[in-house]
């Protein structure tokens, strides 16, 4: 039995986006508990599918004697302010400092941490806590799957772990993953590393596990982890990060150099040979528009337009209006739109109660470029007070606090409003409204990937939508200024 100190400090950073994640955001709760310090730990993620929840289940399972010092995560956004990720670093590494006899560490990061004057934020902090415990004692670190993993943070941990999918079902399983990598490097030493970055950046419509050829590469990646690997990973990266570490890399850990390299090489070489498949679709508006008024819809099969670029998942704020006017305009009938976060929207409704209408002006409140709010006389469909549970597979178990919400209807549209920005990802999010989703024929969802989850199993048809947005669908549009040379920021065509 060992003693494993656990900590989690989670952002994913899209330096494009000018509002930055602050303390208040880390000590927020939303889909997954707000900063959360020591033992209570334990029971603010337990049957959640997060990395840490996994981890502790498996570690508790083979025996280890677990320490929580603190964890934490906030809505992607801009960068993490100076004065938050140093007080939350700080806060992890006393905690370490201060708790003795540990043997091991494990730590929960997202990978694309971006600090004020720290590019490398989760680098920098592996880079602490190594030096913190010394060379001997293990340090494991488990990564969303867009993650830029950087040769610092490679160097400093034992061994990385990185989620399977897109919508991130796996989460807590790549936990319990990190949890027995842990348990292996305590059992027989240390592991020797490779990471091979790759030179296109892949937009994050194109990184989704559920289609090819993500799909295949990712079986093909699990089957090669075996014999002397003890850990393969690729991550596609998250590409709205104006970072030199931007971009996909495969990442292998094992006792044998020469099968870890191999195995990196040959994964990295497939992802090449792939690299036409990643190649962007998206429709305008108009498109989307024409598109889902041809189509031939039936009972309990909506098509789902993607909001891709207001995703609040990825640095969207979740209030832009374009494509809800189009779905306003459109005579399109029974259309569902959200979640747009919108709290003044919210509390208007509330004050006005179920069954009334009310003067609202809703969404276009960060300042979005050439976005304006909506303003119209709305019909107050449902309330709730934004405290739900997660049923779908992405936000399994996540328990919501999103605020005062309304369903709100306009014309033929109804719109889910909360008051804190979350992804669409979860049929739980509307029928906390008593919105049913199957029962709309067309649903728009402010969503990249994730939503396919829950909502694939329902679409005739999924279209991503090109609506203005934070969150830029095609990375190279974006205006880089630090990416390494040679790094190409779209994928070749063939
Ligand atoms: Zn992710």
């Amino acid at each position: 039995m060992a003693r494993i100190a656990i900590a989690g400090f989670q952002h994913e950073t899209n330096t494009f986006s000018p509002v930055p994640a602050t303390w208040a955001d880390f000590m927020a709760s939303d889909a997954w508990p707000g900063l959360t310090v020591g033992a209570p730990l334990f029971d603010a993620v337990a049957g959640i599918n997060l990395p840490v929840a996994g981890f502790v289940d498996e570690a508790r399972a083979l025996r280890h004697d677990l320490v929580p010092l603190a964890w934490c995560s906030a809505q992607p956004s801009g960068p993490v302010a100076a004065e938050a990720y140093e007080r939350i670093a700080t806060l992890l590494l006393e905690g370490l400092r201060a708790t003795r006899g540990i043997d091991a560490v494990y730590l929960d990061l997202h990978g694309a941490m971006v600090a004020d004057g720290l590019d490398d934020a989760d680098g920098e902090l592996l880079r602490r806590v190594r030096a913190t415990v010394g060379r001997d004692v293990p340090v494991v670190a488990s990564l969303d799957y867009h993650a830029n993993v950087s040769p610092r943070m490679a160097a400093e941990a034992t061994a990385l772990v990185s989620y399977r999918t897109y919508p991130h079902v796996d989460m807590a399983e790549c936990g319990a993953r990190a949890a027995r990598l842990l348990h292996e490097a305590l059992r027989a030493g240390p592991f020797v590393h490779c990471l091979e970055p790759l030179d296109f950046l892949i937009p994050l419509t194109s990184q989704c596990t559920l289609v090819e050829p993500m799909r295949g590469l990712m079986d093909e990646v699990a089957a090669a982890e075996r014999g002397g690997i003890a850990a393969l990973g690729l991550t596609p990266g998250f590409p709205a990060a104006d970072v030199a570490e931007c971009g996909p890399a495969v990442y292998g850990c094992g006792r044998n150099a020469d099968e870890v390299a191999i195995a990196v090489r040959r994964i990295a070489d497939s992802v090449r040979r792939n690299e036409a498949g990643f190649s962007l679709e998206l429709y305008s508006i108009d498109a989307a528009m024409r598109m889902a008024s041809e189509s031939a819809v039936p009972r309990g099969r909506p098509v789902i337009l993607a909001d891709t670029q207001d995703n609040p998942g990825a640095g969207g704020h979740a209030d832009t209006t374009s494509l809800l006017k189009a779905l306003v305009a459109s005579g399109l009938q029974r259309v569902l739109a959200g979640v747009i976060c919108d709290p003044t929207a919210a509390e208007r409704a509330h004050a006005a109660g179920e069954g009334s209408s009310v003067e609202v002006s809703l969404g276009a409140r960060c300042g979005t470029p050439g976005e304006s709010p909506i303003e119209a006389r709305f019909k107050v469909i449902a309330l709730g007070d934004g405290r739900f549970t997660g049923t779908g597979p992405f936000y399994h178990g996540a328990r919501f606090e999103l605020g005062p919400m309304a369903l709100l209807e306009l014309g033929r549209v109804h719109v889910a409003v909360a008051s804190r920005k979350q992804q669409a990802a979860d049929q739980a999010m509307f029928r906390h409204l008593r919105a049913e989703p199957a029962d709309y024929a067309v649903l728009a969802l402010k969503s990249s990937v994730h939503f396919r989850a829950d909502f694939g199993p329902i679409a005739s048809r999924i279209l991503v939508v090109e609506a203005p947005g934070p969150n830029v669908a095609d990375p190279a549009r974006l205006p880089f200024t630090k990416l390494r040379p040679g790094l190409r920021t779209s994928p070749r065509r063939n």
